[in-house]
């Protein structure tokens, strides 16, 4: 779907991307991830010509990507950033037709495709579809950007750190709203990330990059037992520590004072010892769950987890 043969980015002296090789698949998750300043965004934008290359081919369903026309590119290939750029002054809608509008489908196929996108991404179309982005929290906005970026039904998606931005609860939910997608739709999607947890939970392939150069590229696990070199230890360590210190609800529970419940109401219910992954899916969904602990039954809200969360961020929480 995607070859990069020898590609090479200079800006100015400065080498930004250095003889970059490889082929992704057809419906195929690939990562791209690597430290700051590794060329991650550089490499990504090259794909679609935002930015142009100085060196090597690029081939986008085998032909190189200087025969297809700048607007085929940007309409063929979805685009989702960091910092979703809506239109402040334009509906969710509104957002969302551009491209269908540009391609000139009928107002009734667009309201349809709209309506359908906001579903796949659990938005209520009756209640989200006129709204401003302003009138959406940032993990809405950021769905609306990714659905945007389907609208047209592009076969290939560009994203780029779309999630960073996000709290964690947020984040997570939008990781597992992602894979849901990518089920249904089986797009070609490249992403960018400098988070491994995120890399390791998202991807079929990971491209590791280090100082414009391609490090590494495998499935998840092949990289977590065959790391080819120390720089890529290194790297992934970092992913071990992230699974072996994973915080427990225990650490939250012993920092926050809880309210007891009678009964666990029609909360889910979560154990001392639950990852606190877990619990943030559930938050997601819910905003308080039922912890059983000694016999006991407590309650413990997403803003206690919020404030535990901030406080072990200032050094707080032990
Ligand atoms: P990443 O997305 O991995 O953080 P980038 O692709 O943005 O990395 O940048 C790769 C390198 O190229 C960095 O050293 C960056 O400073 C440099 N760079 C990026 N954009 C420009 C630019 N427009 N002009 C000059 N240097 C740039
Ligand atoms: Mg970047």
């Amino acid at each position: 779907m995607i070859e990069f043969k020898h590609v090479s980015k200079k800006y100015g002296n400065k080498i930004a991307v250095d003889d970059v090789s490889f082929k992704i698949n057809e419906g195929e998750f690939f990562v791209l991830i690597g430290p700051s300043g590794c060329g991650k965004t550089t490499t990504l934008k090259m794909i679609n010509r935002l930015i142009p290359l100085t060196e090597g081919y690029i081939y986008f369903k085998d032909s190189p990507i200087s025969d297809y026309p700048v607007y085929e590119m940007r309409w063929d290939i979805g685009y989702v950033l960091q910092q979703i750029a809506l239109f402040p002054h334009m509906s969710v809608k509104e957002n969302i037709a551009q491209v269908p509008q540009m391609k000139g489908w009928d107002k009734d196929r667009i309201d349809q495709r709209v309506d359908e996108l906001l579903k796949m991404v659990n938005l209520d179309p009756d209640t989200y579809r006129d709204r401003k982005p302003d009138e959406l929290s940032g993990g809405q906005r950021q769905r609306v950007g990714v659905v945007r970026a389907l609208a047209a039904d592009p076969p290939v998606i560009l994203m780029d750190e779309p999630f960073s931005a996000l709290d964690p609860i947020s984040r997570t939910k939008l990781q597992d709203d992602l894979i849901e997608l990518q089920k249904q739709i089986k797009k070609t999607i490249v992403f960018v990330t400098h988070d491994i947890d995120e890399a390791m939970k998202l991807g079929d392939r990971i491209c590791l990059l280090n100082e414009g150069h391609v490090e590494q590229i495998d499935t998840p696990e092949y990289f977590i037992n065959h790391p080819k070199n120390d720089f890529i230890k290194q790297f992934i360590s970092q992913y071990d520590r992230n699974v072996q210190q994973q915080l427990k609800l225990d650490d939250v529970l012993e920092n926050t004072e809880l309210k007891s419940l009678q009964s666990t109401q029609d909360l889910p219910v979560v154990q001392h010892d639950t990852p606190l992954k877990k619990v943030y899916e559930d938050l997601a969904r819910y905003n308080a769950v039922a912890v059983e602990r000694d016999g006991k039954t407590h309650m413990l809200t997403r803003e206690d987890v919020f404030n535990f969360l901030a406080d072990s961020e200032r050094g707080d929480a032990s």
